[in-house]
């Protein structure tokens, strides 16, 4: 169902639970059969779908396909590969007084799944949960981000031309369409976004006991250590933090370093963004656009918070923002205030690690650690003195890439985790079985 056909929201929820009371979605061959019809989608599609990321957001089409299309791609043929296995009822051991007795647990599926997306990756964050309600045998209602408005027509125009429509809804539309949808009953909300609508979503969720994943976003710092070499830390920052113009919940948000790295840092930083986009990143096929004025002008307000190192260039028309990066940014400048979200990287100096580790764990936990390090006692401290949804060394944003790593944040940056068998964690219920014969 499209927007182009008004099912009430009431109406699409109690038609989804009723397949889903036909045990219909249960068998593993429907599952697998869903995920086979959007893997069809994502490839025959792909061109579409493309076109409209660069619609929404001037993704250049590599970009597209790695982050977006390839990605989800990736996600089901890595369900498709484990999912028989991963169902397998799990035996349990049994105490001594149930002697005789077997104990065991299998995997429900919840029941009807709502899956809410956010603008920044709008292909990606809608198809990739949904690959794992699928998977766990639920029906699904997809609700995309308005904010990619061609993305989400194209995906209300596909979905329904490929899955089975009545297990499967797309609801498109902003926050009136939202709230109504958030009054109904769902078995499970899965929510991408910021964390002021998550508290909208779980206050929702309370009132029908509807459990939620609530994956949310902060600054994720990054920590580069003393002795590191400057230009391959630099050309790793700038690949992670520029991706589609900074827009990333994982991105680097900024830079935790000492005042001597930070020298020797920022002209590798201004040479690491000439090298990946070219004197005029505007020109640069490879280079994103600002979603909307509202992010734009939010983004260029946050310019003035340090000494420009490179970028700092922009153009309203365009939503274009040049690659920035701020040196000797203050702990407290505006900057620093809110998750960055856009193309801006400031660099906040520290005396050293362990100011590094008070200067995280002084704020909210945020999605993503980083560390550039050659030290294993830094990366070992790192690891066991501050808590983050995940934590990458080296290397910025590829951890979400595998698919046996859980994806999620703490505290502020969310809760519950998804890919790979950790979405079928979160999209079933574990049921624990135990059995005794009679005699
Ligand atoms: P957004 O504005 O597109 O909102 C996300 C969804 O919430 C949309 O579908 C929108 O319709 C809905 N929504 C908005 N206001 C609502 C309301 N009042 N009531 C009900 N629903 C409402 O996206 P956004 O929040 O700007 O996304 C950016 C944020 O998402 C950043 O903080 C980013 O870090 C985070 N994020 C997190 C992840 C992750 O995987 N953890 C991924 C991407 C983005």
């Amino acid at each position: 169902m499209t927007s182009s056909t008004p099912e009430q929201p009431a109406a699409v929820v109690a038609r989804l639970r009723a397949t889903f009371r036909t045990g219909r979605t249960k068998p593993l061959e429907w599952r697998t059969g869903q995920l086979r019809r959007l893997r069809a989608m994502l490839t025959e599609h792909g061109p579409d779908l493309a076109a409209a990321l660069r619609a929404d957001l001037g993704k250049g089409e590599a970009e597209a396909y790695r982050t977006e299309i390839d990605f989800t791609l990736r996600e089901i043929d890595h369900t498709l590969d484990h999912l028989e296995e991963w169902l397998r009822p799990e035996p349990a051991p049994v105490p001594p007084h149930l002697d005789g007795a077997e104990a065991w647990t299998v995997y429900d599926p919840l029941g009807v799944a709502l899956v809410i997306a956010p603008w920044n990756y709008p292909l990606q964050l809608l198809l990739a949960p949904m690959v794992g309600a699928l998977a766990s045998g639920n029906c699904v209602v997809a609700k995309p981000s308005e904010l990619a408005p061609a993305t989400s027509a194209a995906v209300a125009r596909l979905l329904p031309r490929f899955l089975d429509t009545d297990a499967v809804a797309v609801v498109e539309g902003a926050v009136p369409e939202t709230t109504a949808l958030l009054e109904q009953r769902f078995d499970h909300i899965f929510y991408t976004g910021n964390g002021t609508v998550g508290r909208i979503v779980m206050n929702a969720a309370a009132k029908h006991l509807t459990p939620v994943t609530l994956e949310l976003g902060g600054k994720s710092p990054a920590f580069v250590d003393r002795g590191t070499d400057p230009d391959a830390v630099a050309a790793r920052l700038v690949a992670g933090k520029f991706l589609n113009a900074g827009q990333t919940c994982v991105a680097p948000d900024y830079v935790l370093t000492d005042p001597e790295t930070a020298a020797r840092l920022e002209p590798a930083l201004a040479r690491a963004v000439t090298a990946l986009y070219g004197d005029d990143p505007a020109a640069a096929p490879n280079y994103g656009r600002i979603i909307n004025e509202r992010h734009f002008d939010r983004l260029t307000g946050l310019l003035g918070s340090g000494r420009t190192v490179v970028g700092g260039t922009h153009d309203r028309d365009s939503k274009y923002i040049a690659p920035t990066v701020l040196g000797g940014v203050a702990p407290d400048a505006p900057v620093m205030g809110e998750e960055i979200f856009g193309p801006i990287l400031p660099i906040v100096e520290v005396a050293d690690l362990d100011a590094a580790i008070g200067f995280v764990n002084d704020r909210d936990k945020p999605l993503a650690l980083y560390a550039f390090t050659e030290s294993a006692e830094t990366r070992r401290r790192l690891t066991d003195e501050t808590s983050s949804g995940g934590l990458g060394f080296g290397l910025p944003v590829a951890h979400l890439t595998i698919s046996d790593l859980p994806f999620g944040g703490v505290g502020e940056s969310g809760m519950g985790r998804y890919h790979g068998r950790y979405s079928i964690e979160t999209f079933s219920h574990r049921k624990a079985v135990l059995s005794k014969p009679l005699v």
